[in-house]
């Protein structure tokens, strides 16, 4: 720093001390040039009898990383940093201030600054850019008599510095210009696969360095298998890896990523790589996604009525073309995501979506190293994801797997042969939804049926020669890429939204039907006890086939099985309603005895039925059988 800047940086620091009440957040007390701004700043706040002000909930932060078993050199320095503020609050130049119950020192400074920005100038210092946007934006809401707020970060010459918003959102160092796309390679890199050992993993609070300066690791958003998710104090998130996980592929993939831009809003792209103290690589920055999983938000049809009670079929197409746009724009860039998965894909409404888990993606020469059965085409079905380079036909049964698991939330296209193994199952490219007369007469039966039946006719035959084995597109080179896809999706969307599609038949507009949808040349008719549409050909006296098979329950009167009174056999064949189920009434007829007739000494039967009968009288049994007792009666 030269002298002019250096004695102008000072003249402010002066400036400061001199009129405004200064505040100081946790991360700036524990930046490495705290020491330094101290040196500088507390001459002056002794010579105008200033305070630095620190919360009561930023002692209350540091001393809870004190006891760190797990981060010892953050735990001291919190310490060293505690007892300092401690000891300058003894001699008179740090005040501390505030509740035990303050809720975030973040909010407490929000509410100090909002509050006694009528009385005072207010400054306050932190490392952190998210909350320093927050502060600055309380300049934005009017207020006659207020003086202006002003947050500033301690610069590693232990002066104050403004943030520097447009190092983030503007151009790094690597996301220049090149708008190129990405080559196509047809060998596998052969860059090592190896773990690379590292001294530290960073986590919450540590620094990090960037390509374009030092960053904070704020809070943990997320944790996975290969590492976590950081919030930082940039608009970005930090992916940090496990120490495992940590190879020279991995690096040297994310740098060649880096040499393009990648610019699309909701593909978390990386934006630049993390390196430790050591400068060892540990990770990468990318902008935050938001949503749930597809998974969890669409694939579980009663989940998707509850995230989204208000969608129509249309919302779910709309999806569908929402995510195409982005497969596109990354394909046409030559990346193959190759991991296409619920589980990458967040849902916030049919019109945001974000990628997430881009680092995986495939570029140049740099595989895809994961994948899930379902999305794997079959002709690389069991093969190992890190050994080999996916085409863009692989991608393009994946992206038709998606889809159609889109059309039919959660539904896989090969799902009907129920126990055999998913991968046998698309390898065998067995299709069960029919097509024309075509149909290996394997539908799973259902909502799904209906579901398929009121696609559209291009949709359906898409969908069908794409997964059967015969098909016009079943083979890697024919497939349909997202582009193709796009048009069939838009076509569908403008058919919903025009109303076109549901003046054939309004059904088609449900996100699930309940029956097939309406033939043009059959006649329809409302059933008279359900009220729904159906065809007439099923249907017997103004009944719907369903509600012929349905009708009154009731128990039989012996052994107390249900049994159904059908309105096909109350209205159509006009029967009596039985009291006793087939198997009663059988056994009703059977011989509970068999007795020597008194008189002819002849035998006779005594049924079931009889012997309840005689029994519920409270008569004896018979002694004399039928044609000695008919005597007897006519010898009187
Ligand atoms: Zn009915
Ligand atoms: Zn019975
Ligand atoms: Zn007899």
């Amino acid at each position: 720093m030269d002298n002019k800047l250096e004695r102008s940086a000072d003249e402010r620091l002066k400036g400061y001390a001199k009129d405004w009440k200064i505040f100081i957040d946790t991360c700036s007390l524990l930046s490495d040039n705290m020491e330094a701004l101290l040196n500088h700043l507390l001459p002056y706040l002794k010579q105008y009898d200033n305070k630095l002000i620190v919360p009561y909930r930023c002692i209350q932060e540091l001393e809870k990383f004190i006891p760190d078993g797990n981060n010892i050199s953050r735990g001291e320095k919190a310490k060293i940093t505690r007892d300092n503020v401690i000891n300058l609050y003894k001699s008179g130049v740090v005040d501390i201030r505030g509740e035990q119950s303050d809720n975030f020192a973040d909010n407490v400074f929000l509410t100090v600054f909002t509050k006694f920005r009528l009385k005072y100038n207010l400054l306050l210092i932190t490392q952190d850019n998210n909350l320093a946007k927050d502060i600055l934006n309380i300049n934005n809401s009017k207020s006659v008599k207020a003086y202006p707020v002003q947050a500033l970060r301690v610069n590693k010459y232990g002066f104050l510095s403004p943030f520097r918003w447009e190092e983030y959102e503007g151009s790094g160092k690597y996301s220049k210009e090149n708008k190129g796309k990405f080559k196509i390679c047809s060998q596998l890199t052969d860059v090592s696969v190896e773990v690379v050992p590292v001294q530290k993993i960073p986590c919450e609070n540590d620094y990090v360095k960037t390509n374009r300066g030092s960053i904070c690791l704020k809070e943990k958003i997320a944790a996975g298998g290969e590492g976590t998710i950081y919030a930082t104090n940039t608009p970005y998130v930090a992916k940090i890896y496990k120490a495992e996980k940590i190879t020279e592929r991995k690096q040297r993939k994310l740098e060649l990523m880096l040499t393009k831009k990648v610019d699309c809003t909701g593909i978390c792209y990386p934006v630049d790589i993390i390196y430790n103290k050591y400068d060892e690589f540990v990770g990468f920055l990318m902008p935050p996604a938001k949503g749930k999983e597809l998974q969890k938000a669409i694939f579980i049809p009663p989940l998707l009525k509850k995230t989204f009670p208000t969608w129509k079929k249309r919302d779910l197409v709309e999806l569908a073309v929402t995510i195409l746009n982005k497969i596109k724009f990354l394909n046409d860039m030559n990346i193959i995501m190759g991991d296409i998965n619920p589980l990458n894909i967040l849902v916030v409404s049919s019109k945001e979506v974000f990628f997430v888990d881009t680092d995986s993606y495939q570029i140049e020469d740099f595989p895809c190293p994961v994948g899930t059965v379902n999305y794997t085409a079959p002709e690389i079905q069991g093969r190992k994801f890190t050994d080999f380079l996916r085409t863009i036909g692989n991608e393009n049964f994946a992206i038709a797997t998606l889809l159609f698991m889109l059309m039919l939330p959660g539904k896989p296209p090969y799902s009907q042969q129920g126990g055999a193994n998913p991968s046998e199952n698309i390898k065998k490219m067995d299709f069960s939804y029919p097509f024309g007369d075509n149909s290996n007469k394997k539908t799973p039966d259902g909502p799904w049926r209906f579901m398929w039946s009121h696609l559209t006719y291009r949709l359906k035959k898409a969908f069908y020669n794409t997964f059967t084995k015969d098909g016009e597109y079943a083979q890697e080179h024919c497939r349909l890429s997202a582009d193709k896809w796009l048009v069939l999706f838009n076509e569908y969307l403008n058919l919903l939204d025009t109303g076109k599609f549901g003046e054939q038949d309004k059904m088609s507009e449900d996100l699930f039907p309940t029956r097939f949808k309406k033939n043009p040349n059959i006649t329809y008719i409302t059933c008279k006890i359900c009220s729904k549409e159906a065809e007439e050909h099923l249907s017997q006296n103004g009944i719907c086939k369903s509600c012929l098979n349905e009708g009154e329950r009731y128990k039989c009167k012996r052994c107390g099985k249900e049994l159904i009174f059908t309105n096909y056999q109350k209205y159509i064949k006009q029967t009596k309603k039985f009291d006793f189920c087939p198997e009663c009434f059988a056994w009703g007829n059977d011989a509970y005895t068999t007795v020597r007739c008194s008189d002819c000494t002849a035998s006779f039967i005594i049924t079931n039925n009889e012997y309840s009968y005689y029994m519920s009288k409270g008569l004896q049994l018979p002694r004399r059988c039928r044609r000695c007792r008919e005597m007897k009666k006519n010898r009187w």
